[in-house]
């Protein structure tokens, strides 16, 4: 545990710059990295990483690296603007336990610009919250990563082990970001993500699988002069209810999972998007629902896929016209299994120590119905991962807004976190 003189010195140091920190998150969020555009919000990564003699490694993903690696999921668009990039500080002295913070540049869409209080990429201050796309999920969390390290420095000492500081992509849709940061042999003793779930410890998240039914229809005159056609739009919408279904079904399950077992309602199907249809006087020959749904950690990623396409072709054979024109299944995104935090008992430690020194009080756990990047490690590379972050509010909705008093403090435990878990050393004048 952290000397109390140490500690309260690392804690001003956060203070000192904590207006600096907003004016950084600002320019972050100012730089609208949606899916596929992430490339100059990478730059601005690089530059502040640099900026902090870090050694920098920016790479664009391929997926020719990571595709055959567990927790890959598939991917529809190109990777051309993709990039990752890793900072890392190594110590002169190497005595400590090594650190990687991870984070994801990716947002996902406004939706209708129009309805937000002020535009999505024009970062707001109002009080005690950051209003714009990001802001919450999860730039804040990301750029705090960088301060809690400066803080540590600017109190005048050095960590005395390794640390990655890992912007990432492609966390909102597959998280093959994350990924390709394990394939380029990225490993530490500590992973801690930042997401703003809260400032408590995330004890485990669900896993998600990203899938599309495909209806083809007969177009026809929408007169239905000739013939009436067979709908796809109309026939997609019919398949809904059936597909929906699933999400009691497997709620259900939950009362045997042990973590999972008093949550109210981990598993959502989520029709994020439709597309269909070609023009208003014709019957559409195409409709595509796009879904969202969780699965429990634990479960099978296989099984719940077989589980779908069951539920699709048994929804399908009740339509006459589907029976014989069955509905296409297509896996586009995320693939990822649930995640349980476990073997952990030293880095939950630490941070039950430093998260004690900043808000007095014990911390708590919370377990989620929302995904994150920190799966990658636990799951695949036996790294333990914490997740614990600022607070969020409308994430993924209208006027997202981080609440810059719980930003400051959760900044303030990571730089207590780094110090403790890496150790430091008096800086040399
Ligand atoms: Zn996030």
């Amino acid at each position: 545990m952290l000397d109390q003189d140490v500690a309260s010195a690392i804690i001003e140091a956060v203070d000192r710059s904590f207006d600096r920190q907003l004016r950084f998150t600002q320019d972050f969020v100012r730089i609208p990295s949606l899916r596929g555009q992430e490339h100059t919000v990478q730059d601005f990564m690089a530059s502040a990483m640099a900026e902090r003699d870090l050694s920098v490694d920016q790479w664009r993903i391929d997926v020719d690296d990571i595709k055959h690696l567990p927790g890959f999921a598939p991917v529809t668009i190109s990777y051309e603007h993709s990039f990752n990039v890793v900072g890392t500080y190594r110590p002169a002295t190497r005595k400590g336990r090594s650190l990687i913070f991870n984070g994801h540049v990716d947002v996902v869409p406004t939706g209708d610009a129009a309805r937000w209080t002020t535009p999505p990429f024009e970062p707001r201050i109002d009080g005690h919250w950051m209003y714009g796309r990001g802001a919450g999920d999860m730039k804040s969390g990301l750029a705090a990563t960088l301060f809690a390290f400066d803080a540590v420095r600017a109190a005048g000492f050095q960590p005395t082990a390794p640390i990655h500081f890992q912007s990432v992509v492609e966390e909102e849709c597959t998280g093959n970001g994350t990924l390709a940061c394990l394939q380029r042999g990225y490993k530490a003793d500590c992973a801690f993500v930042p997401e703003p779930l809260q400032p408590k410890l995330l004890r485990a998240e669900i896993g998600l699988i990203w899938f599309r039914v495909h209806v083809a229809g007969d177009p026809q005159h929408a007169s239905g002069f000739t013939s009436v056609g067979a709908n796809a739009i109309e026939k997609a919408l019919a398949l809904w209810p059936h597909i929906k279904a699933l999400e009691d079904l497997w709620n259900a399950r939950k009362s045997d999972h042990p973590v999972y077992k008093n949550h109210p309602h981990p598993i959502r199907f989520n029709i994020g998007e439709i597309t269909g249809g070609e023009w208003t006087s014709s019957v559409p020959s195409t409709a595509t629902l796009h879904v969202r749904c969780s699965v429990l950690p634990g479960w099978s990623l296989a099984e719940a896929c077989a589980e779908i396409e069951a539920c699709v072709r048994n929804a399908a054979l009740t339509d006459p016209y589907l029976s014989n024109n069955p509905p296409r299944i297509e896996y586009h995104g995320h693939m990822a299994e649930g995640y349980v935090l476990e073997n952990g008992a030293a880095q939950e430690a630490v941070l039950a120590d430093s998260h004690r020194m900043v808000f007095g009080t014990a911390l708590e756990e919370e377990v989620t119905s929302a995904a994150t990047d920190a799966r990658f490690f636990g799951l695949y590379q036996g790294t333990p991962a914490i997740v614990y972050g600022p607070i969020c509010e409308s994430a993924h909705g209208f006027d997202e807004r981080v609440d810059l008093n719980s930003l400051r403090a959760v900044t303030k435990t990571m730089a207590l976190f780094l110090a403790d878990w890496c150790g430091i050393e008096r800086a040399k004048a």
